[in-house]
């Protein structure tokens, strides 16, 4: 069975020396988070993460959800896991405390968020959709809405899901039919059939608390009619108690390739019950605050799951023996040396270990980033956050995930043929990445609004908190001896991104099928970018500390960055080439042209 150990020591490292962890307990609210309480929490997550999320993650994959006449049981562990996490109050963490939230700061939360997607990827679906439902709901709900359903969703007592994709519409939402008619006291009933829904029915809460999208019967057409109903499965009465199950059910769940112990669900809503959330019409918008929250727990799962591939591979690869080191023999006592002298197989170990140290780190920032545009009060900088924020959401949501399935599948090349079978449990890893990039808008979509919402959003302001930091680092450490491998290519790659972005600029003004056509590549080449400035940081860090008690640690840190910017970095060479090409090749080719011959 595969193992998963949280990786506490490089967490530690993006929260406290990569950024300051005392500048985030300095803002408002935060003051009594010092660094004793969040390493307590980070270290119980921990432990519950690989005590008791991590063991049922095999066998909940093997066993699957079960539907039974509208009834749907997880399987064998889930629940009790689910009261453990409930009782520890890990569905609380961030949450806002006049609802019965923790009131931590985002940076912890979604770090330990990274280790639950890592121990079991379709636990987290559960509490993590009630969690992005509840920011839905402080956001844009009305008081009564708020006392109403947040304690008890905070508290994990009931459960939260986002009602948006039908069968003919997932990412044109336009297109959708479910139809909200209002009954004149405030109420409307909802009628009409969603698919896909994660957690949609199961049998972890009492009650389940449904945000549904749906058009009411004056709507204008597409997206613009769009509105958000909260629609529960059994009805909340006035004084906070459960009354008559609403007109809800699950139809059926889905048999799919991975995330097996997440219950997929076709539900029903026949003349449900619910309220209008914010304002009509606004319903697609309003969606946001909770797509938002579920992009950057999205890009969580993708780096949970290639961090617990890449330890079982690395386990695996130092166990195995097979063959001799070209350079002669390493290990004479044994009758072939271990796999990890190869450099193929070191290739895929410090192509796993870059991506992953690499995405933490950007995901460090930008909950870093989300802390700050939440309390901050100086309203520049608190802007200066939101927009970084803003900027990123779709990198780490496409960017993280892509690497999620990319790092698991390499780490089933490492075990060979074992990889393969289901026994070493680096097959499922693959199976549970795979959907990553595909839910909570797709890939390619989060490369599209990253080209055609973000980048030119507000006439560029957004971009100008990613470059401007960067800029600044390369300006105040051109002559750190530490960095004089990096810079010089830090520079050439920021400049082809400048590059690509002023050719973007230009050309997608002449022809929107010109940003469409290099959106997926610049997004990635965006993301790489990030991660050699993040790297040139953390260099910068631990090259002072080799000679120190943890010298291991920050070598490994130094040579990590070496393969980074001399093995990864080079991509962004042909990202650019790609990208320059334009869409002609993409477009040029006539309908019929495609085949199949
Ligand atoms: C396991 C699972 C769980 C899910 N959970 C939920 C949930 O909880 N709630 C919920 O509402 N939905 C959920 N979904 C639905 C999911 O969000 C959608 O499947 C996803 O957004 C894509 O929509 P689609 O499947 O209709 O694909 P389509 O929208 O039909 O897209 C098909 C392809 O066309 C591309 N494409 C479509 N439009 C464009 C465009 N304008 N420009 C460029 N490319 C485009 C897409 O990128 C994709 O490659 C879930 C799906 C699965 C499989």
């Amino acid at each position: 069975m595969p193992s998963y150990k949280a990786p506490l020591r490089d967490i530690n490292f993006c929260i406290k020396e990569l950024f300051d962890y005392k500048d985030i307990q300095a803002l408002p609210g935060y003051e009594d988070m010092g660094e004793d309480l969040v390493d307590a929490v980070l270290t119980e997550a921990a432990r519950i993460c690989e005590d008791v999320l991590a063991p049922i993650n095999q066998s909940g994959d093997l066993e699957g959800c079960r539907w039974e006449n509208g009834q749907v049981f997880t399987p064998k562990g889930i629940k009790e896991a689910y009261n453990t996490f409930v009782e520890g109050s890990w569905t609380s963490l961030a949450a806002d405390p006049a609802y019965g939230g923790q009131g931590l700061p985002e940076s912890i939360g979604l770090m330990t968020e990274e280790m639950i997607c890592g121990a079991n990827t379709s636990f987290s679906l559960y509490p993590g959709l009630t969690r992005g439902a509840s920011i839905l709901l402080h956001t844009h709900g009305s008081d009564e809405l708020k006392d109403r359903y947040l304690p008890k969703m905070i508290n994990g007592t009931w459960g939260g899901t986002m009602c948006l994709t039908e069968s003919h519409c997932g990412t044109d939402l336009g297109l959708l039919r479910t139809k909200a008619e209002p009954q004149g006291d405030g109420s409307y009933l909802v009628t009409g059939t969603k698919i896909f829904i994660s957690s949609g029915e199961h049998d972890l809460t009492d009650n389940i608390i449904h945000f549904v999208l749906a058009k009411t019967p004056d709507a204008p057409a597409g997206i613009k009619g769009v509105s958000l109903f909260v629609v529960p499965k059994i009805w909340v009465n006035d004084d906070g108690s459960l009354g008559d199950t609403n007109g809800v059910t699950c139809a059926s769940i889905e048999h799919k390739m991975g995330i097996r112990a997440s219950a997929t669900c076709v539900m029903n809503f026949e003349n449900a019950k619910g309220y209008l959330v914010g304002k009509l019409f606004h319903g697609v918008s309003n969606m946001f605050a909770m797509m938002n929250a579920e992009r950057l727990g999205v890009g969580n799962q993708g780096l949970g799951v290639a961090e617990v591939a890449y330890q079982n591979a690395l386990a695996y690869a130092r166990d195995r023996l097979q063959g001799r080191a070209l350079t002669g023999v390493k290990f004479p006592e044994k009758p072939a040396d271990p796999i990890t002298v190869h450099p193929d197989v070191r290739r895929m170990l410090l192509t796993m270990k870059a991506y992953n140290e690499g995405n933490r780190m950007v995901g460090a920032w930008i909950a870093r980033a989300l802390d700050v545009s939440h309390k901050e009060k100086d309203p520049v900088k608190k802007q200066e956050a939101e927009d970084l924020v803003q900027l990123m959401t779709p990198v780490v949501k496409a960017f993280f995930t892509d690497c999620g399935y990319d790092v698991a599948n390499m780490a089933m090349q490492v075990l060979g043929g074992h990889g393969y079978i289901k026994e070493y449990g680096l097959e499922q890893f693959a199976r549970d990445a795979r959907i990553s990039q595909i839910y909570e808008g797709t890939n390619g979509v989060q490369a599209l609004d990253f080209v055609g919402r973000k980048l030119p959003a507000n006439t560029g302001r957004y971009l100008r908190q990613f470059f401007h930091p960067v800029l600044v680092f390369i300006e105040e450490n051109k002559d750190n001896a530490a960095l004089a491998e990096m810079i010089p290519l830090l520079v050439k790659a920021v400049t082809r991104l400048q590059q690509a972005t002023s050719y973007l600029a230009v050309s997608a003004l002449r022809n929107p099928d010109e940003a469409g056509a290099a959106s997926v590549d610049y997004l990635r080449m965006f993301a790489l970018v990030t991660h050699a400035y993040l790297w040139a940081k953390a260099v910068k860090i631990a090259a002072p500390k080799v000679s120190g008690e943890e010298g291991l640690f920050y070598e490994s840190k130094l040579e990590t960055a070496r393969f980074f910017y001399t093995k990864l970095l080079p991509q962004t060479s042909s990202l650019l080439a790609t990208i320059m090409a334009g869409a002609k090749p993409l477009m040029s080719m006539k309908e019929e042209g495609f085949g199949p011959f």
